[in-house]
């Protein structure tokens, strides 16, 4: 196992004094939308030139309007395990805090979660565990896996399961593989090793080489979609924008496909900064998300509840492609089973209300799962994102995901509202043969079809 991450190779790129027009002609390769190296992304990191920040924003906005459009996808956690046996100062699930009664879910519960769920209208959930192979088996996560593609309703169904559980060896991640996932998602927390070491005080996920190396193995098990993600706060988040990048090249190198997505959850320096001197501030935030978006264009960035619908604002602008909707962070906390959360949320909003809000600021609530049921997973993927064509299949899949959206779950107010959005975001389709069957495919879905995808 490798550590890939070399710390004196970022600190070196983090003391490097870039001159102006060293980092104007990084902003000017960025204008052209095709990513960064490390050095350079650390340019865009250390500028104090306020003319350079205005640019990085500007293009991180460009960038997410050309190649993501006005379209957000839709997702929610479902939280099925919250035992654990590691001990991450940071997370409400650690194995330190006994005073709280753990659940794992029945698979009638977890049937219930699925239920609450579809009713908002999801039909992509990330679905969550803490690590303990005694109480959360690998096996108990499968069960539940198949017991949520398997429940259909008559409005909808969860199309699409991301996985969000511990890290694995490869026969594992094969079975994980075979049940049908969409992404693994897996965060690093810090890539800075002592700031890990400090952190993370018992359990396996404490081996700071094992963890790093789980999407090497994930990937030799021909799992192809990984997300990565750090807890920004915990260590200066340029250094962890740069481990980022290096994370993301070995993949490419090993593998030949990088991250499918990027989560950037943070630790909110108004949150007060004991014991967290790193947190991050709202500028510093919005910062390295536009950074993200200028480094890595192809890679979807993700951002959940865990910011203020003010600061989702913003952040979609910049680049996020991603966001989740009307959370609980609890295990069974749609159905009320419980609300011991493992992190609190800021965005309260019902999803209902986000979807609504999303189509009032004129972007298109998406609820697509096409790709991986499609086969376009890992280098396919890239490869379509990296020449621009996935976004004609993102909006004509984004059209059809709210009609169907609008139709089983709409008043009507909300579906003249939708069907306006849908009339007027139809025309930016520029070929006029796969309009005219969008179109067609609408009214499909008007005379009764359901999950009509491309
Ligand atoms: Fe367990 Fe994950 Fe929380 Fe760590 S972050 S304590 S592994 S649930
Ligand atoms: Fe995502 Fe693919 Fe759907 Fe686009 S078409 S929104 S990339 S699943």
């Amino acid at each position: 196992m490798d550590n890939f991450i070399d710390e004196n190779y970022i600190n070196s790129l983090l003391n490097e004094k870039f001159s102006e027009t060293e980092t104007q002609a990084v902003l000017e390769k960025a204008a052209k939308f095709e990513g960064l190296t490390p050095k350079e992304v650390a340019a865009l990191l250390t500028t104090d030139n306020p003319a350079h920040l205005t640019q990085i924003f500007e293009i991180a906005a460009k960038i997410k309007q050309h190649i993501y459009g006005d379209r957000i996808v839709l997702f929610a956690p479902l939280y099925i395990s919250d035992y654990c046996v590691n001990n991450c100062l940071y997370c409400g699930f650690n194995c330190c805090k006994t005073e709280q009664t753990r659940h794992k879910l029945t698979q009638t519960q977890v049937k219930q979660e699925v239920e609450m769920l579809v009713k908002m209208g999801h039909k992509r959930i990330a679905l969550e565990a803490g690590e303990d192979s005694q109480n959360c088996p690998l096996d108990y996560v499968l069960d539940c896996i198949d017991t949520i593609y398997k429940m259909k309703f008559d409005n909808g169904e969860i199309r699409r399961v991301n996985v969000n559980i511990a890290a694995l060896d490869v026969a594992d991640f094969v079975k994980l593989k075979n049940a049908n996932i969409g992404t693994y998602l897996l965060f690093q927390e810090t890539y800075h090793k002592p700031t890990y070491e400090k952190f993370h005080k018992g359990g396996p996920k404490k081996d700071y080489i094992y963890h790093l190396n789980t999407f090497d193995r994930a990937m030799e098990a021909q799992i192809e979609d990984v997300g990565a993600g750090a807890l920004f706060g915990l260590f200066d988040y340029r250094f962890e924008v740069l481990a980022l990048m290096l994370h993301n090249e070995h993949l490419e190198s090993r593998f030949n496909v990088g991250f499918h997505t990027i989560s950037v959850p943070r630790i909110r320096a108004e949150e007060g900064t004991s014991p967290y001197p790193y947190a991050v501030t709202d500028d510093d935030f919005l910062r390295l998300t536009a950074i993200l978006r200028i480094a890595v264009p192809f890679t979807g960035l993700i951002v959940s509840t865990r910011e203020t619908a003010e600061m989702r604002k913003q952040l979609i602008n910049i680049g996020i492609s991603q966001i989740s909707a009307g959370s609980s962070t609890a295990v069974g906390g749609y159905s009320g089973i419980d609300n011991f959360e493992q992190f609190s949320t800021a965005d309260h909003r019902a999803a209902r209300d986000i979807i609504y809000w999303l189509m009032e600021e004129k972007t298109l609530p998406s609820f697509c799962t096409a790709c991986y049921r499609q086969g376009r997973s890992g280098d396919r993927f890239m490869e379509l994102a990296k020449t621009g064509e996935i976004k004609n299949v993102c909006l004509p899949n984004g059209l059809l995901t709210l009609k169907e959206y609008a139709i089983d779950y709409g008043d009507e107010k909300f579906n003249t509202l939708a069907d306006s959005l849908i009339a007027e975001k139809i025309n930016d389709i520029s070929n006029e043969t796969v309009r005219n069957s969008i179109a067609e495919k609408l009214k499909q879905l008007e005379n009764g079809k359901r999950d009509i995808f491309i």
